[in-house]
């Protein structure tokens, strides 16, 4: 595996694969990484001539300072698991590498209400933050196919919407949510919890096996307020759990029953003895 930490020297080898017509697949990351990140290389090893992943924690996505400080940092062992996943290229730039021009100056993307619903009403300028780093990257890799995974659906509808508006020819691949053997949605911030607190973090899943077993039988406001209160119970903050609809136009609404469109349950909550924050969803 080759491992670039300059853009320069990252774009020569990337022009001489192109110019050979190689296929290129990117997977950016934030590092710390699992079997869920491995399976979106697996993914692009089985489509692409090359695949390139990223690691960089962008400190522009990051509305609270403290989470960023936290973020697991494993970088050896990431090193390790993409050597052994096939990985062609790891792209490890720093901060300053990345934004030359400092971290105020700023683009701003029109993403419409998607910014402004779930992860955006309770993280504000982290989608902004996102369509930032994901932009340069893009425009640096240039790859045929990007992928990313289904666990961070909203990212997904984001970084579609990106694509669209920097008219960027990369395909979005959205990769299925790996999970531990009991359920748990694979994650970075996993790492952050002890063993009681790993234990606890299972309420999660069992609320989106809950609302998917119970959809049908009340009324979804009913069903989403029992699974909240079963969270809150065993000792999360809930950010938020909702049901939600993915549009042909790729917006979000929030039914009331449903319809033809595939419905997902989203949640967001935080484990109060551990204050990490997770993230998961379930289609229905
Ligand atoms: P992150 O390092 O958390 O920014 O994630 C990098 C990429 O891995 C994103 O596209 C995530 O959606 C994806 N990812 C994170 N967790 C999982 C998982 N459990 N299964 C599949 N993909 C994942």
């Amino acid at each position: 595996m080759y491992l670039f930490k300059q853009k320069d020297t990252l774009d020569r080898h990337l022009s001489t694969a192109r110019n050979n017509d190689k296929r290129i697949g990117f997977v950016p990351t934030m590092g710390a990484l699992h079997h869920g990140h491995l399976s979106l290389i697996a993914k692009a090893k089985e489509t692409c001539d090359l695949v390139v992943c990223s690691i960089f924690v962008n400190p522009t996505q990051f509305n609270d300072p403290s989470d960023f400080e936290k973020y697991p940092v494993t970088i050896d062992n990431d090193i390790l698991q993409l050597t052994d996943a096939g990985t062609d290229v790891l792209f490890l730039p720093s901060v300053q590498e990345m934004y030359p021009e400092g971290l105020d100056v700023k683009t701003h993307y029109d993403f419409g209400s998607l910014e402004t619903i779930l992860e955006g009403a309770h993280r504000p300028g982290h989608f902004q933050g996102v369509g930032q780093v994901v932009h340069k990257l893009l425009n640096l890799v240039k790859p045929d196919q990007l992928f990313m995974g289904q666990k961070d659906f909203q990212q997904c509808l984001i970084v579609n919407r990106l694509l669209k508006l920097i008219d960027s020819k990369a395909q979005l691949v959205v990769c299925p949510t790996l999970r531990e053997p009991d359920g748990l949605a694979m994650s970075s911030r996993n790492m952050r919890l002890n063993a009681t607190e790993r234990q606890n973090a299972l309420h999660i899943y069992k609320a989106l096996i809950y609302v998917k077993g119970n959809i049908h039988k009340a009324s979804f406001s009913e069903i989403l307020n029992n699974a909240s209160n079963q969270l809150k119970m065993n000792g999360f903050d809930v950010d938020y759990i909702e049901l939600v609809s993915m549009e042909e136009d790729g917006s979000v609404t929030f039914p009331k029953a449903t319809g033809n469109r595939p419905v997902y349950a989203v949640i967001a909550a935080r484990e109060i003895s551990s204050d990490v924050r997770l993230i998961d969803n379930m289609l229905m």
